[in-house]
């Protein structure tokens, strides 16, 4: 047997279900709110996330898997979806066909981390983005957008940290500031942080090295040198959370691992998944689009990781599964092309119908409909066949009625309206 690639997962039928649930409800959200969905390639220049998400980044320095191609062109599987939709919405001049570009993208992204529960070398995000607005309100609305979408999942204990980062203008004053609070520590910091301290030292607050956190603790908070547009931007943002009645609290650390946030940053984190407790992040970056060769545009997204919501979903949750409506089975051979095109008349009615293939004992088939929990099983054997009917037995009750041919099709649909399996989405009971 040839494993899987470490770090990477099946997702199977009896999970898929909770990631569909998942995928169904931040749809649902995500237009709600205005959002339109996009697609990018997983493929992308390797230089697009050495300039957007920065090259002093240990995304870029540690966890990408790029490669130079067939052709000798060096690119990578995407690690995060913002510097492609950034790429897309310059290419595609998307600020042209939207009036406000709000954005979603679903799908895989690929980091070489080391693997445990919650963080894999492939995982999923669910992405939002808006471009070109400046305005606090749109941090509200993206803040409120991401707690909605935890709600409606119905994930508790669930909590929301904000911080702001500065700008251009005022982050200058707070790096100098670090590396001079830091004085002599800096020496006992791990090699990274040194590192770190002369290329962007606000990079240090990404350390994970156990040693170095009481120092880290120590340092100075960026909300402590915001310039005055920075501030009042930040205490728009906490006015518009508290309008709402969402509950935040502000994280000194949180500078999120990127290179390329201004401004807002916030976070939601989980209480019962574990180490990797960020279910999504995010924040402004209001420099990227212009850094990437577009417009002097605006822009604050956010990520979820569908692994970590997945995780973090309560145990009855998930899209009740398609379970089979009605279950033909046909004794002896003649009845048993009926039965195939019976089950095909269903299927193309709209109803979940399942055959046996093997044209075994009727008794094999009934053991079959009952692992499909199937609630009725039609059955057609030569008696049937001859009287122009088809015994349909329900299985809730013990019910047996024999139905004409004709009828069957309206008999089953009034039936198979009150099974559970409607495909519907929600928890289930
Ligand atoms: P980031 O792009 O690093 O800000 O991550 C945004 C979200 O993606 C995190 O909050 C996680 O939910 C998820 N995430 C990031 N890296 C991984 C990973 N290696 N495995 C699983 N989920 C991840």
């Amino acid at each position: 047997m040839i494993p899987s690639v470490r770090g990477t997962r099946d997702i199977l039928p009896g999970e898929i279900e909770r990631w569909q649930f998942v995928e169904d409800v931040s749809r649902e959200v995500f237009e709600l709110y205005g959002y339109a969905e996009l697609r990018t390639p997983i493929i992308e220049r390797e230089e697009l996330f050495a300039k957007g998400t920065g090259e002093t980044t240990d995304i870029v320095q540690k966890e990408m898997y790029a490669f130079t191609d067939k052709g000798g062109e060096r690119v990578t599987l995407r690690p995060e979806a913002t510097p492609s939709i950034v790429r897309a919405f310059v290419e595609h001049s998307l600020e042209q066909s939207m009036p406000v570009p709000k954005v979603y993208l679903i799908g895989p992204m690929f980091r070489y981390e080391r693997p445990q529960k919650g963080r894999y070398r492939q995982f999923h995000q669910l992405d939002v983005e808006v471009f070109g607005v400046a305005d606090p309100s749109i941090d509200g609305e993206i803040i409120d957008l991401a707690w909605t979408l935890v709600t409606r999942l119905g994930i508790e204990n669930a909590e929301i940290v904000i911080n702001s980062v500065g700008c251009p203008a005022c982050r200058p004053r707070f790096s100098e500031a670090l590396v001079e609070a830091l004085g002599d520590d800096l020496s006992k910091l791990c090699g990274d942080c040194q590192r770190r301290a002369a290329t962007n030292p606000l990079r240090i607050f990404d350390c994970k090295v156990p040693a170095d956190q009481p120092i880290i603790d120590r340092l100075p908070h960026t909300v402590d040198f915001l310039c005055e547009a920075c501030r009042a931007h930040f205490d728009a943002v906490q006015r518009y959370l508290a309008l709402y009645g969402i509950p935040s609290r502000l994280s000194h650390r949180l500078v999120r691992g990127l290179d390329y946030y201004t401004r807002t940053t916030f976070e939601v984190l989980a209480s019962n998944v574990g180490a990797q407790n960020a279910l999504l992040g995010g924040g402004r970056y209001d420099g990227l689009v212009k850094e990437l060769g577009g417009p002097d545009r605006v822009g604050i997204g956010f990520a979820a990781g569908l692994e970590r919501l997945v995780l973090a979903l309560p145990p009855a949750a998930g899209r009740v599964a398609g379970l089979s409506q009605a279950f033909v089975a046909a004794i002896g051979d003649r009845p048993r092309d009926a039965a195939f095109e019976l089950v095909r008349e269903f299927r193309l009615a709209g109803i979940r119908a399942d055959i046996d293939y093997e044209g075994r004992s009727l008794r094999a088939q009934m053991k079959r409909a009952d692992r499909l929990a199937a609630p009725l099983v039609l059955i057609i054997g030569d008696d049937e066949l001859g009287r122009g009917q088809v015994k349909v037995k329900d299985m809730r009750t013990g019910d047996q009625t024999d139905v004409a041919r004709s009828e069957v099709l309206a008999f089953v649909r009034a039936r198979a309206t009150d099974t559970a399996g409607a495909g519907g989405v929600g928890l289930r009971p």
